[in-house]
Parts: structure tokens; sequence; C-alpha cells
């Protein structure tokens, strides 16, 4: 009774509470978010003289419900997260100890949709074992296309939510892996992940990926929702300069944009400007280019999107997504389904469909680098000549027309013999 009593002034004075502690590491930093009964009232400091490195956080007028036991064992920079002597009775002192120094980043995010309020440590540093950039593929003869697959949100923004309370983050994140893996099987192409694991990537950082992985398509995977269970079916999205011409637009534009705030990403982009956000010249005239390539791109997933899944669009749709927004590396919004369509929900769950979904994208990409090949990849290789069999003609008169030999022919089109038929097709090899 004595220690219940001596207890409760100070419980009476912490109006505030940590109920939850979230630890989310990722290739280049962890992200620790605590979750709090109400608005952080905070002060931190770094204890970076001598190990074990500590980043001290002051929770004024706060107690602590959640516990704080196995926190940081996936990360490889966060050691530990424990408590400490408070500074007075009413507040929680917590201590983040850290494998090395991390620039920390320390700031509040109010409440939204998904989340109450939260208090967010950004620690930068290696956090992950860490998959690099698509290899160089500058001593190939011929280089590889390499797609950069970007799974939508992920970490604490879990994007949207279907009503069996299935998260679009994993359900993109096993497409996305299907699709690399899809990729990565063609001799022709080679897949970057963007995102690896269940980890948010601020949005200017997944272009930049993209960019350092010499990305030659951009490709975006996320599960839709609307406010009414009936609209099904997948699109595929392109950058615009203009704003979304149509309602379910802007709906998608103004969720896309909110998630990116979720995630506590510093860049925001500018609602203001009727004609877009993108006001340099220079930055506008790359985009065109891209933004040619995206649509043509956007086609042929569709046409092959079509063919395994209802679509919601038929058209390439266009909107001013973050994400898309990286000059030179031609950019692809895919909207896989419906999360919010209870049926499309139970699909885009099922292994089966997440492995159509992927061999169509696949499929929808290399028809358009077949039709839009770039110099120096296997699709810009010649492509062999058609040659109709007409009467008299034989291996070797044909080998000298075409410049090649008999032994070139044959084993170009698995003959045995050198009998050649009438109308028969061969293909002349182009070497
Ligand atoms: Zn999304």
């Amino acid at each position: 009774m004595l220690m219940s009593a001596l207890a409760w002034p100070a419980q009476a004075m912490a109006n505030i509470s940590i109920d939850s502690v979230r630890v989310w590491p990722s290739p280049d930093k962890t992200r620790v978010v605590f979750d709090m009964s109400a608005a952080p009232d905070f002060t931190y400091f770094t204890l970076y003289q001598e190990k074990p490195y500590r980043l001290v956080i002051d929770f004024k007028n706060t107690n602590r419900k959640a516990s704080l036991t196995n926190l940081g064992e996936e990360s490889l920079l966060v050691h530990k997260i424990r408590t400490s002597t408070p500074k007075d009775a009413g507040s929680t002192r917590l201590v983040i100890e850290l494998a090395e120094k991390s620039d920390a980043k320390v700031f509040a995010l109010p409440a939204n949709d998904t989340y109450g309020n939260r208090l967010v440590v950004d620690l930068p540093g290696k956090s992950v074992k860490r998959s690099g950039p698509a290899k160089s593929v500058a001593e190939l003869k011929e280089r590889k296309v390499t797609i950069a697959i970007d799974a939508g949100h992920g970490g604490d923004d879990p994007g949207s939510v279907g009503p069996s309370g299935n998260y679009e983050k994993h359900i993109v994140l096993k497409v996305a892996r299907a699709l690399a893996e899809q990729i990565n099987k063609d001799p022709a192409m080679q897949a970057y992940l963007v995102r690896t694991g269940d980890y948010y990537v601020d949005h200017g950082i997944r272009t930049q990926k993209a960019r350092d992985a010499k990305a030659d398509l951009f490709l975006s995977i996320h599960a839709d929702a609307f406010t009414s269970p009936q609209p099904n079916g997948a699109s595929v999205w392109v950058l615009s300069k203009r704003r979304a011409n149509n309602e379910l637009g802007r709906w998608l534009e103004a969720k896309e944009r909110h998630s990116e705030l979720l995630g506590g990403a510093a860049e925001i982009v500018q609602t203001n400007d009727t004609d877009g956000y993108l006001t340099q010249t220079l930055f506008d005239m790359q985009m065109d280019n891209s933004m040619a390539s995206g649509y043509s791109a956007a086609e042929a997933i569709l046409n092959e999107l079509g063919t395994i899944t209802k679509l919601h669009k038929h058209k390439p749709q266009a909107a001013s997504f973050a994400v898309l927004t990286s000059p030179n590396v031609p950019s692809v919004l895919i909207e896989t389904g419906f999360i919010s369509n209870p049926a499309e929900e139970r699909n885009l769950m099922s292994n089966q469909h997440q492995q159509k979904l992927a061999r169509s994208i696949y499929q929808g990409v290399r028809n358009y680098f077949m039709r839009n090949p770039i110099d120096g990849t296997v699709f810009a290789r010649p492509q062999p000549t058609r040659h109709v069999v007409k009467s008299g003609e034989s291996l070797s008169v044909l080998a000298q027309r075409y410049n090649t030999s008999v032994r070139a022919i044959q084993r170009h089109n698995n003959m045995s013999g050198s009998v050649l038929h009438i109308g028969q097709v061969l293909e002349i090899p182009s070497t």
C-alpha cells in the first residue's frame, strides 16, 4: 500500500503514455517509432564520447506502457532500447544503444488515419545486410536492361488496408519479388529491387536508388483502395505535369501523397501550383522524353495485364505521383488491383495470382523493349533475316547470297541435313 501511495503522485502527473515501440531496419537507416497517447513533449541528446554510443530521449509528463524486450534484434545499428533514471518523477528516460555513431533525426508526427501521435527517430547507418545496386555491366559487350522494381510503402507505412486486414505493403513486396525473379531469368534483363524488406524508403531515395542502379525503367508496384468496395481491376499510371483530370485520379494522387507524409518523408510535393509542381524548364525537358517512354511502357504492360485480370482503366492514366518524378528514367506506377474490393483482396493475397501479375508485367516490359530497343543491349541486336525457300535454292546458294556459311544456317535452324522444301521458312543468322 505504501508503494502504491508513493507511486501515485508520479502516475497522476504523467498525462502521456508510450503505448508501443516499433523498430524498422532498412539498408540505409533504422527507424524507431514510439506510439504516443498524445503529442510527445520531448528533448534528446547523444552520448558519443565512449561506447556504448547512446541516444537519450527524455519524455516529459510521460509514462511507459510499451515493452522494451527484444527491440532492435533485427537491426545492425540498434543494439537495444532500455530505460534509465528519469529527470523527474513524472517523466520517462529511454536510451537507444547504438553500434555506431548516427546523425539522428528526432521528430514528432501527428495522428492520421492509420496511426496516432508518434515520435520518430531516424538513425542513418547500415542497419541490415546491404543488397547493393545492380552489378556493373561495363565489361559485358551487350549490357542487360535494368528494371528497378519499387514495392510501394513499407515499414510504418502499410499503404492501403483491405477489408480482411491485409496490407498493401506486404502484397506489393511479394509481387515485386516474383517480378524480379521473372526478369532475372531473362538473359537480356536484370532486376533491381528498391525495397527488399518491410521498411519505408523515402520517395526521393527510391528514385535515387533507381538512378544509382542505372535503371532503364522504374516500376512502382501498388494495390489500390477506394472508399467503397465496388471498384476493381488493375490500372497503370504515368507521370503528368498536370494534375489528374478525374475524381479517382485526384483521390489516388492525394492518397499516395498522404502516405508519403505518413512515412515522415522530408520532401513534400507542392500542391498550390495548379499546373503541377515541376517548374524548372530544364527538368521539364528531361521529363518529356522519359514521360513519353513511360507512356509506351505503360501501354505494353496494360496489354499484358488485360489478359490475366480485369482492368479498371484500359488506357494509361496520368497523375503527378511523387514517386514517378525521376528525370531520365521512364517511370510507371502499377496499381495491381483494388485491395478494398473483398474478392480482389483475396485474389491479390493468392500466390498464384501474384505470379500471374508478375509474369504479365514482365511480358509487357519485354514487349516494350523489343519495340523500343536501347543501343548496346540484346534488344538492339539485328534481328535474323527470314527467308522463304524458292524452287532451285540450296543451302550453299543461300549461304553465298547472305554472306554466311552452310553450317551457320544449319545450326541456327536446328537442321541436320541439307534438304530444303519449297516454302520452307529459314532464319538467316546475322553474323
Ligand atoms: Zn500504394
